[in-house]
């Protein structure tokens, strides 16, 4: 006999059918270690690499979402099966490794898998995760390349399933604040952008970050992706050229993999833009200079709280988590059908600028025009 599982139970209890005695016997990562209320149809994810951002982030954030809640893990690491395991109450059947992944398919229980390995694993598990049939979350960069883009989001297509990135800002107050000033032109038109962001690396060259063929690059494949998207959201538009310098400081450090990288572009409504990203700097900010005042986050997208002000006000709102918003918004694109705030086509756009950002250096900086028309521009 087929077990019931945790869908049809919520169905069931949807239903009127189940009854209060029933919603104690809930296992405990349904409801929330924090006893969070969950929606009744809160989606199962899996998250796959159990490494600090979904240890200290992700894991801790799944626990007080309403739409979603922890189902199952996927890890290369024997010993996390068990921590994991006895932490959040996962059963067996609930736990996979990289070998037996794709018999997830077979788990009623998981709706989601949330990749967050090292950026050269992506594709290859959200590809699986698509052909198990799991809406896929995929961690930022998107992928090693263009290519490897395009490849997940044909294989989310084909099943049919939805496809999230995991650009956790577009769920965030002070953000979405930003993309409402841009949107109603408060300050009229946005002569000047620049946007940094970036850490000071200081004691692990090993890290797979700091290797090519496991990170696909540098700064810019990290921290990055932050500084593009600032630029992005807070002009409202997608550029049409970049010109792109690299620096570095420290090459004993860096042998494999970009240090300091900085790029101008140019947008459709003659906005100039400017963006830093570094292993070897730390900064983090968002700054429009406007026709009608300025508006600014510092830090701008980090996951301690941001900060911000315009030229007329401070900003102040709520803190929350942001991987609790951005994952319970991505559940209800599943479930109820809103709008996807970050969805493939975005990501596949911010490496299509990352590619176009090491063309213009490998060419000696020359500008490298941009035909992205509104791809990967979301609304919401
Ligand atoms: P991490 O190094 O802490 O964890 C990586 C995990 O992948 C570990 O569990 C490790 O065991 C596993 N792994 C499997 N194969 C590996 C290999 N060959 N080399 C190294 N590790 C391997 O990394 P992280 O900080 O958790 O980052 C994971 C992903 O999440 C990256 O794509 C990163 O860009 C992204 N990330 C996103 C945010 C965000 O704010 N959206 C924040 C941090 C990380």
């Amino acid at each position: 006999m087929k077990k019931i599982s945790r869908r049809t139970f919520n169905k069931t209890l949807s239903k009127g059918l189940g009854g209060a005695a029933l919603v104690s016997s809930m296992p405990l990562a349904a409801c929330g270690l924090n006893g969070t209320s969950k929606n009744q149809n809160s989606l199962g994810i899996a998250l796959v690499g159990l490494g600090s951002y979904s240890t200290y982030q992700l894991a801790p954030a799944l626990q007080d979402t309403h739409y979603c809640h922890l189902a199952g893990i996927v890890t290369g690491t024997p010993e996390k099966e068990q921590q994991w395991a006895k932490r959040y109450n996962i059963p067996k059947t609930h736990i996979y490794n990289y070998e037996n992944f794709d018999a997830i398919a077979q788990n009623d229980d998981i709706d989601i898998v949330y990749v967050v390995l090292p950026n050269s694993m992506h594709a290859d598990f959200s590809i699986r995760a698509a052909k198990a049939g799991k809406h896929v979350i995929c961690e930022k960069p998107m992928a090693m390349n263009v290519e490897e883009c395009n490849a997940i989001i044909d294989a989310c297509k084909k099943a049919q399933v939805k496809l999230g990135i995991g650009y956790r800002l577009h769920s965030e107050p002070y953000t979405q604040e930003v993309k409402r000033l841009v949107r109603e032109k408060t300050f009229g038109n946005i002569n000047y952008i620049s946007a940094d962001a970036a850490y000071q690396s200081l004691t692990n060259p090993n890290q797979w970050r700091l290797n090519k063929s496991l990170s696909g690059g540098g700064a810019l494949m990290n921290m990055g992706v932050y500084s593009i998207q600032s630029l992005i959201y807070g002009s409202g538009q997608n550029p049409v050229s970049v010109t792109a310098q690299e620096f570095s400081t420290r090459p004993d450090y860096f042998k494999d993999t970009d240090e300091t990288i900085t790029a101008q572009f140019e947008f459709p409504s003659g906005t100039v833009g400017q963006m830093m990203t570094s292993h070897n700097v730390r900064a983090n900010r968002l700054f429009a200079s406007c026709d009608k005042g300025w508006f600014e986050l510092d830090p701008a997208s980090t996951y301690i709280p941001l900060a911000g002000r315009t030229s007329r006000r401070e900003l102040n709102f709520p803190q929350e988590s942001q991987q609790k918003l951005q994952m319970d918004d991505f559940a209800r694109h599943v479930l109820e059908g809103t709008p996807n705030k970050a969805p493939g086509e975005m990501g596949k756009r911010d490496m299509i600028i990352v590619e176009a950002i090491y063309n213009s250096i490998a060419g000696g900086n020359k500008k490298i025009a941009l035909d992205l028309g509104h791809m990967g521009i979301t609304d919401s």
